[in-house]
């Protein structure tokens, strides 16, 4: 079935430009960005200093709404866990997760993933379809208007981050994620800072280099996978096509151009990532670049049988990696008892 493109599609020098060419006023697409954007508009009733035939018009050749929720999980740490349906019967997952004064949306692009990477949910149906930017945007929308109905304790209702690290490879929809980024970064859309804003990718080399070529100025979370290549592609066998030095060159040419230290995001995962030979080879790959670490302890899937080190040995890698000049630090994520693993909730609902 055909799906009309979404409005949120539009970058805003593409819906001014829709206004202007309608021949009304431009003050009629600074009302049109603050519904869409500022007030995350869900009807066009809503719209209502806007004239009925200017909203007709729009709702011939546009859908408003690209997502309709399907499940809300609240996790007893305060992650909120949001399962999607898309017009085309395809679901997504989105989560908040409190990080103290803030929240961060965590967001998808991608329904499934082509990557293979072994120690994500997502990966285990293969690609579907890439997001539109307008349905990538409408998940920051609907989180936000979650906190602000119903504020995460102590993280206010205003404040958030978003980062690109849900269902999908970002990078693998350069397409649609790249107006999504503007819409977030333009005073007509959200307005954010590029510093609230993360890309994490599996370091794909097209997508790297076109990453690199734009510049958005976000910042960069490359997920390695092994510290040889031969490690790297045993645990994350599509993006693992890219070695290790091109990735990691790629990444530093990123960090000095954005002026911000890129991520390298490293999953633990017991018997495999988390030996100590690994820790040393990375120690040597980053000493000196502008890469700090995030150490993840695997959450456990499932259907695998890969699970994270005890905290002895989570503490024994940061060592190896600290001791050697490298800045690291250990993210466990929230939400274990609502299937918090990326996919995993999705996965789920697919079996049942
Ligand atoms: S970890 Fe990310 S890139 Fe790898 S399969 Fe999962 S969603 Fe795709």
């Amino acid at each position: 079935m055909e799906y009309k493109p979404l409005l949120r599609s539009l970058v805003p020098g593409d819906l001014s430009g829709l206004v202007a060419t309608a021949g009304l006023p431009s003050y009629r697409f600074d009302q049109l960005a603050d519904w869409l954007f500022a007030q995350g508009a869900l009807t066009w009733e809503t719209m209502t200093n806007l004239p009925v035939a200017m909203r007709l018009d729009l709702a011939s050749r546009f859908d408003l709404v690209g997502l309709d929720l399907v499940e809300r999980q609240v996790s007893s740490d305060g992650t909120r866990k949001f399962l999607f349906r898309l017009r085309d019967g395809a679901t997504v997952e989105s989560v908040t997760i409190p990080m103290g004064e803030h929240v961060t949306f965590c967001i998808s692009t991608q329904v499934g993933c082509a990557m293979a990477c072994r120690f994500c949910a997502t990966s285990r149906g293969g690609l579907v379809r890439n997001l539109e930017a307008g349905e990538i945007l409408e998940q920051v929308l609907r989180l936000r208007a979650d906190i602000q109905a119903e504020p995460v304790p102590e993280s206010g209702d205003r404040q958030f981050n978003v980062v690109y690290m849900g269902m999908g490879e970002p990078l693998d929809n350069w397409e649609e994620v790249a107006p999504s980024l503007v819409v977030m970064m333009d005073g007509r859309g959200l307005a954010m800072s590029s510093r609230r804003i993360q890309i994490s990718t599996s370091g794909p080399g097209e997508g790297l280099r076109k990453l690199v070529a734009a510049n958005p100025g976000v910042g960069l979370t490359l997920s390695l996978g092994g510290s040889t290549d031969e490690e790297r592609r045993a645990v994350m066998p599509v993006p693992g096509r890219t070695s290790i030095s091109e990735a990691l060159d790629l990444a530093v040419r990123y960090a000095r151009g954005t002026r911000r230290r890129a991520t390298v995001a490293w999953v633990l995962i017991a018997g495999s990532t988390d030996d100590p030979g690994q820790a040393e080879r990375l120690a040597t790959l980053l000493r000196g670049k502008p890469i700090k670490v995030n150490l993840i302890p695997m959450n456990p899937l499932d259907d695998a049988n890969l699970l994270p080190p005890d905290e002895k040995g989570i503490q024994a890698f940061r060592q190896i990696l600290t001791d050697a000049g490298v800045d690291t630090f250990v993210r466990t994520s929230g939400g274990r008892d609502i299937a918090a693993a990326c996919g995993q909730l999705r996965r789920r609902r697919l079996k049942t």
